[in-house]
């Protein structure tokens, strides 16, 4: 499959918004004919505006080969409190009374940048935050370079006293923040060190068209993907109602949340990529305000790439994880290229890291023996007793995955073969191997499964519930 799956995690240290191992979808380079809709707003407008958008993006576009996912930027703690989300309506089913539909603010720049770019099409308003007041109101802004000043930001020469900005455009999508096209609205936040945060503010089902794309390949088949739109719009809107109060956005774009990608974007190398599909729009809007609920209320349902055969218990790694997250067998992955792996490591290498954990230090162990306590396929996360002679430490597979270098364990799921002078690890799944099973998903949709069927066989006991917005 033209497609890979990635390494970063959401896992351990119980924080919902740790990045996890899933599945990250091929980029599809926006053709001509690509419809790149407001999901408000009918195709034909396109029809017309598309041959001066294609000669807008023909000048900036440049044909090299494309950049597809970076790795996720250094994790970092967002402080969620764990208070309760708030109580659904009612159970199953259709909601007869007309809600709302839910508005997300996406941190498009995680972990803050020093400085970004920024395109606005068509006329648009500035706001300050703080005050309300209008700071400007004009007609597009092409390339400028957004940074902060000692009194708050500076977008291209002009400066503003304020330290929160919205930009409020009149055309959707029409803003772009470092090469990324989004929906919706775009807030600018100085931080207190200084960095700026860029924060898309947007409707969920808007969010989820790129969500779904970004998250699963479109060749995936559609009951695969339905149940990706609602198995994502639970983990947002459970986020949603976690998120401190004082927060200014409720999820990141990377995959330590769930990777969002926007309308379309360029590349480090100027390729012009589809963010979202008319395929995505479609299973979002046959899903549409669709969530998993476990008595009555919103859980968090993690996911990741490819289980490996069967899921990992949510409480072995994650403190929130409710008892919808069993362990349950999953033999429809076993397609994935990453359902078994084998890697391996020097034995120099593995002995100075496993038995570190400070891979700053330089001072090797000699491992002897490596005894495993759990074995993968248990349901349970592997450990591993390291015979260092005097010393005997216990460390997890989660522990070893952190220790080791990037891309050396695809799960923590393994076995591990000390040899001479290597280490060889036979490995299962990609990803933490909690809840919905993103390759497993692909195999059941396959199989004839509808979505909700899926759904049900990764989280136990819940219930499909539509929030009627
Ligand atoms: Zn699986």
């Amino acid at each position: 499959m033209p497609y890979h799956a990635r390494v970063g995690d959401r896992r351990v240290n119980n924080s919902p918004n740790k990045a996890d191992s899933k599945l990250a979808a091929q980029p599809c380079l926006l053709s001509s004919n690509e419809k790149q809709t407001s999901s408000s707003k009918p195709s034909g407008l396109w029809i017309v505006a598309l041959p001066l958008i294609a000669i807008v993006f023909a000048i900036a576009a440049v044909q090299t080969a494309p950049v597809i996912h970076q790795a996720p930027p250094p994790l970092q703690t967002f402080a969620r409190p764990r208070s309760a989300p708030p109580s659904l309506p009612s159970k199953t089913t259709r909601q007869r009374a007309k809600a709302t539909e839910p508005i997300i603010r996406v941190n498009v720049t995680p972990g803050g940048v020093q400085s970004l770019k920024l395109d606005v099409r068509g006329r648009y308003r500035l706001i300050s935050i703080e005050s309300q007041e209008e700071l400007a109101s004009e007609t597009g802004l092409s390339q400028i370079v957004v940074t902060s000043t000692a009194k708050g930001l500076k977008l291209g020469s002009h400066q503003y006293a304020t330290k929160q900005i919205e930009i409020q455009p009149d055309q959707l999508p029409s803003i772009r923040v470092d090469g990324h096209l989004y929906r919706g609205r775009m807030r600018l936040f100085r931080r207190a060190d200084g960095l700026i945060s860029a924060v898309n503010v947007l409707p969920i089902e808007e969010y989820l068209a790129s969500v779904v794309d970004s998250e699963m390949p479109t060749k995936f088949p559609e009951a695969a993907r339905q149940a990706q739109a609602i198995v994502a719009r639970t983990y947002a809107l459970y986020q949603v109602r976690q998120a401190d109060p004082k927060s200014v956005f409720d999820l990141l774009s990377s995959q330590r949340s769930q990777k969002y990608l926007g309308v379309e974007y360029i590349d480090a190398s100027g390729r012009r990529l589809a963010g979202e599909s008319e395929s995505s729009r479609r299973v979002v809007k046959e899903t549409r305000g669709v969530v998993c609920t476990l008595r009555n209320e919103l859980f968090c349902t993690y996911y990741s790439a490819v289980c490996g055969g069967r899921t990992i218990h949510g409480s072995e790694v994650f403190k929130d994880a409710t008892d919808a997250l069993k362990s349950v067998p999953c033999e429809w992955c076993r397609e994935s290229p990453h359902y078994r792996w084998t890697t391996e490591l020097s034995r120099d290498a593995f002995q100075q890291r496993a038995t570190n954990s400070n891979n700053n230090e330089k001072k090797a162990t000699s491992i002897r023996s490596v005894r495993q306590t759990s074995p993968p396929g248990s349901g349970v996360i592997s450990r591993f007793e390291l015979d260092a002679g005097k010393d005997r430490p216990s460390v997890s597979g989660i522990e070893l995955r952190d220790r080791l270098p990037p891309g050396t364990l695809h799960s923590p799921h393994f076995q591990i073969k000390l040899e001479k002078d290597r280490v060889v690890f036979d490995g299962r799944g990609h990803g933490h191997g909690v809840g919905f099973c993103q390759w497993g998903a692909k195999g059941q949709a396959e199989a004839g499964r509808t979505s909700a069927e899926i759904i049900r066989h990764y989280f136990t006991g819940i219930e499909l519930t539509e929030l009627g917005y």
